[in-house]
């Protein structure tokens, strides 16, 4: 027999811990070591196993007693098995997982219906002003025939023989008798003879719902709204889960996106680069004059203050600003005199016309020298 730890210290708790903090304990390690969260991670088993072994006993007044008064020899040599840690933990399990079971009606185990997504697609322009779209969903509704029971109409489910409606079964191992989920009715302490012919027994049918959404103005790809119970129906009319609807924006022809700001590429001639000018520049509510200054040069970035995306209402933070790049773009398809005038200008120009070339030019020289010093 392997050395056990203490029951106490596995949990991490004082002798004197309570109930409440025990399930507590329990809890916390069996989110972190649940075989379901750590797939083929042999440890992470182990620790499940021994927590959970640590919190059936602890938080049973009498096994506790003995375990306090004898230690682990309390539950050894007793008989074929004993407490060997690999027995089956499923009553603590659901008394501290409770909240994901409850008992509905008749007494039957019930289950809490599915949590769903929708993903919602729309346009750059109706996630910063806010839509109210109306959406179409596939889901489990309760059926209208049985009334979600799942038994022929005049029928209804009657006690499963084996557990005698409780839902699970006690089997004595040893010292203890332990309880595990009845394999005949599944933990639901029900059984139907004669199933409803609608749902074929479960008590659910698939249907298409359409729902209103109101997107709230400046919500973002990612942004979810919770549309509360409308997820899928319960098993044996347990609670519905919730809805997700995840945005994803599009992407725009003019604009990009940024948290609260926006950002749009201007072209502009290299004579308006040169001289400056007004120009007309897009923002989300229309056109707007943006005056540039003589000498701008590609990359060159304004700022239209306070025509970005208000996310005041979804993340707090106020407006942003709309940032206008300027590319200044190389004249293409040039006449016999427009090439004629550009030689001309090229002849009336010096280094104090081109001083970004002219330093560069200077840069590349030095670097170059120090290569054959
Ligand atoms: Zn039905
Ligand atoms: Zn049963």
């Amino acid at each position: 027999m392997t050395t056990k730890r203490d029951y106490y210290q596995v949990l991490g708790l004082s002798r004197d811990a309570s109930e409440q903090e025990i399930k507590k304990a329990y809890r916390r390690m069996a989110m972190k070591y649940h075989p379901d969260r750590n797939s083929d991670d042999d440890e992470a088993e182990e620790k499940f196993k021994e927590c959970s072994e640590a919190a059936e006993v602890l938080s049973d007044q009498s096994k506790r007693s003995s375990y306090d008064q004898y230690g682990h020899a309390a539950f050894e040599g007793s008989g074929a098995g004993g407490f060997s840690g690999s027995g089956n933990f499923s009553s603590i399990f659901e008394d501290v997982f409770g909240d994901i079971f409850s008992t509905g009606r008749d007494g039957q185990r019930v289950h809490r219906g599915s949590d769903l997504k929708y993903v919602l697609d729309m346009s750059l322009e109706d996630a910063v002003r806010g839509s109210n779209p109306r959406i179409k969903i596939p889901t489990q509704v309760e059926c209208m025939e049985c009334l979600g029971s799942g038994a022929k109409k005049g029928s209804a489910p009657i006690d499963c023989v084996q557990c005698g409606g409780v839902g699970q079964v006690t089997t004595r191992q040893g010292f203890f008798s332990m309880q595990s989920t009845c394999p005949r009715c599944r933990g639901r302490g029900k059984v139907i003879s004669d199933p409803c012919r609608k749902c074929q027994g479960q008590g659910r049918a698939q249907e298409e719902k359409t729902l209103a959404v109101k997107v709230p103005p400046g919500v973002d790809t990612g942004d979810r709204i919770k549309l509360s119970d409308q997820g899928e129906a319960g098993a044996n009319g347990g609670p519905a889960g919730d809805l997700y609807v995840e945005v994803r924006v599009q992407d725009h022809p003019i604009f990009t996106r940024e948290g609260e700001h926006l950002y749009c590429e201007v072209p502009i001639s290299f004579v308006d680069a040169a001289l400056g000018g007004d120009l007309e520049v897009p923002t989300l509510e229309g056109r707007v004059n943006l005056k540039i200054p003589a000498e701008t040069q590609t990359g060159k970035l304004f700022r239209l203050r306070g025509k970005g995306v208000d996310v005041t209402q979804v993340r707090g933070g106020g407006i942003g600003d709309l940032y206008c790049r300027i590319s200044v773009e190389t004249p293409v398809n040039l006449t016999r005199k427009q090439k004629d005038l550009l030689k001309e200008f090229a002849g009336e120009s010096s280094e104090k016309q081109s001083p970004k070339q002219t330093s560069w030019f200077e840069g590349v020289k030095k670097f170059v020298d120090s290569l054959t010093d």
